[in-house]
């Protein structure tokens, strides 16, 4: 029995946590979940965002299953996803970007994985006013930072027989900051004499993946260029709607998909709930479950693959419900 915190979140996170739950309980798995809120629902009966009970949990199970939050602007936060990658230095923010049959895209052979740095860069938030008609912002990167996210995307390349990591980076221009970050992947790269680095300029690794995409099986970036390339990715295979990940730390580890909170369709039962069902799967493969995973993966390929039961954005007619029971039915045990 696994003891696991449960976040819903806002707009459709409580939709596709629910799904999550109900194919995460029928692939066998025993979870205890300890849901707790936090949000702009949690705002509105609390008056607080995140109440101490969502951190008293978290220290507690270290590790979570966690719905989209809405930061509210003009709350204080500037964003409660990025507060809580702080605070437990989950430093390693993982896609797999993946394409299932079935679905209509221009390319069926994308199979990749982004390792986005996760508590560097542009995302420290130290911006300022120079004058009324000027500002900058401070992009840090540290090797300490650098090295542990490439290590683990080596790592990751080495447990999994992947013959290729790609750095993506802009250190022509970013001679210091994005020059530190590549001379940190070449440094480790000599640790895995098997696997070769291969360093590409952001700018070009767009044009390379929307023409080329399964040249790819390994990327680590900073986390800005993350940001940016793991939404491209997941429309390569889709949108937002079937990509999952994980912010992993040393000692906590939440799982949360690529989406937002999606409030143009929240509360009508139409969002997909793909990304947080395999957000699921990661889960449990992390846990040590591989073969409860992989049967959940199987589900909902094979749900996607008949067709019948597929959400609006994937072009099908299915409400969240009809499908979460589809990928259900579909789970080999
Ligand atoms: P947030 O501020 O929380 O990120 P957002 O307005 O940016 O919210 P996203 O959740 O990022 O919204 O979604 C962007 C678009 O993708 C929206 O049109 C949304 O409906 C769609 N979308 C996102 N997730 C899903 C999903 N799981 N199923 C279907 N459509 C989705
Ligand atoms: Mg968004």
């Amino acid at each position: 029995m696994y003891h696991i915190t449960l976040i819903p979140g806002d707009g459709i996170g409580p939709e596709v946590a629910e799904a999550t739950k109900a194919v995460i309980e029928a692939s066998g798995a025993k979870i205890q979940w300890e849901t707790v809120n936090a949000g702009l629902d949690v705002l509105e009966t609390t008056g607080t965002l995140v109440p101490d009970g969502v951190f008293d949990s978290l220290e507690k199970t270290r590790i979570a299953l966690k719905g989209p939050i809405t930061t509210p602007i003009g709350s204080g936060f500037r964003s409660i996803n990025v507060m809580l990658r702080k605070k437990y230095d989950l430093f390693s923010n993982t896609r797999p970007v993946k394409t299932i049959p079935g679905i209509d895209v221009p390319f069926q052979n994308v199979d990749l994985i982004i390792f986005r740095e996760n508590t560097e860069d542009l995302y420290i938030g130290e911006e300022r006013m120079l004058h009324d008609n000027a500002a900058e912002g401070i992009k840090r990167i540290t090797k300490e930072g650098s090295f542990r996210i490439i290590k683990a995307a080596f790592n990751y390349a080495n447990q999994n027989n992947k013959s290729k990591v790609t750095v993506v980076h802009k250190a022509n221009i970013m001679k210091l900051t994005d020059g530190l970050f590549l001379q940190c992947a070449r440094e480790v790269a000599k640790d895995y004499p098997h696997i070769q680095l291969q360093e590409v300029i952001v700018d070009n690794m767009c044009m390379q993946l929307v023409m080329n995409p399964s040249q790819f099986q390994v990327i680590v970036t900073t986390n800005l260029y993350g940001d940016i390339l793991s939404d491209l990715c997941a429309g390569l295979v889709g949108g937002l709607g079937i990509v999952p990940g994980a912010n992993i730390g040393e000692n906590m580890a939440i799982f949360e998909a690529v989406h937002g909170s999606a409030p143009d369709i929240a509360g009508k039962n139409l969002a997909n709930p793909i990304a947080m069902i395999l957000t699921g799967a990661m889960m449990l493969n992390y846990l040590g479950e591989s073969i409860k995973s992989r049967s959940i993966y199987q589900a909902v390929e094979a749900t996607v693959i008949q067709g019948k039961f597929i959400t609006k954005d994937l072009g099908g007619s299915a409400s969240t419900k009809d499908m979460t029971n589809a990928i259900i039915e579909n789970i080999q045990l």
